[in-house]
């Protein structure tokens, strides 16, 4: 464990939605301080410079004036932009911090201190902005909260696990609430927060409760 780091549970809001109705009412002189991953807020940070088109996907509501996302690129804090694919080794993000698993690139050179790094800036930012909660992009070695790969993701076949990258598992270590850019039925609720009339599709439901995960990734370790 890092220096500084809480006893805390981590809170994944999709898996704790008792969290979801116990974060605060935004207004407009007291907005919602969302940290967003850079790529979903449009920041062409991506390992080839893109966004990866997350950009366009964002919810409506981080748009509202009760709203202010703040965002944030960890890889690229760390590695700069573009950049080699960093993959997550021998665990997930917690067992980085944890000094059990390695972020390692596909030459194999281990840069598994300039995820740390990338991570700790995140953190700074979360806590200098007091966020309420982070939505962050799944998949990610650094910012993935529901689903990750572990080894080298260019070769067949990936490894896909339930987890947390490196980044994300730093936050919910201090205590910071997230969710993921594929959790509809969390976002949904969290919109709902900010207009009553706006009514969640109850169909809808969160990643970890997709078809997809419930075939291929049937445990949660968390
Ligand atoms: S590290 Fe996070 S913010 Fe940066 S490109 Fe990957 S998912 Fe997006």
């Amino acid at each position: 464990m890092l220096s500084g780091e809480t006893e805390r549970e981590p809170v994944r809001l999709p898996h704790h939605l008792d969290q979801v109705a116990a974060i605060r009412t935004p207004t407009r002189t007291e907005p919602w301080r969302v940290l967003v991953s850079g790529c979903l807020a449009g920041s062409p940070c991506g390992v080839d410079g893109t966004d990866y088109g997350l950009g366009a996907t964002q919810p409506e509501w981080f748009r509202d004036p009760r709203v202010r996302c703040v965002s944030f690129c960890p890889e690229d804090h760390g590695l700069g932009t573009p950049r080699n694919m960093p993959d997550l080794h021998g665990g997930d993000g917690f067992a980085v911090l944890d000094k059990e698993a390695k972020v390692l690139d596909e030459h194999r050179t281990d840069i598994t201190e300039a995820l740390l790094a990338g991570a700790q800036a995140m953190l700074a930012l979360a806590q200098r902005e007091r966020i309420d909660f982070a939505v962050l992009t799944d998949r990610s070695g650094a910012c993935g909260s529901q689903v990750i790969s572990i080894g080298c993701r260019f070769e067949e076949p990936v490894d896909h696990r339930r987890g947390v990258g490196v980044a994300t598992a730093l936050l919910l270590r201090h205590g910071f609430d997230v969710v993921s850019q594929r959790d509809p039925k969390t976002l949904g609720l969290l919109g709902a927060k900010l207009d009553e009339k706006f009514a969640p599709d109850p169909e809808v439901v969160d990643h970890h409760e997709s078809p997809w995960v419930l075939e291929h990734l049937p445990l949660d370790p968390k």
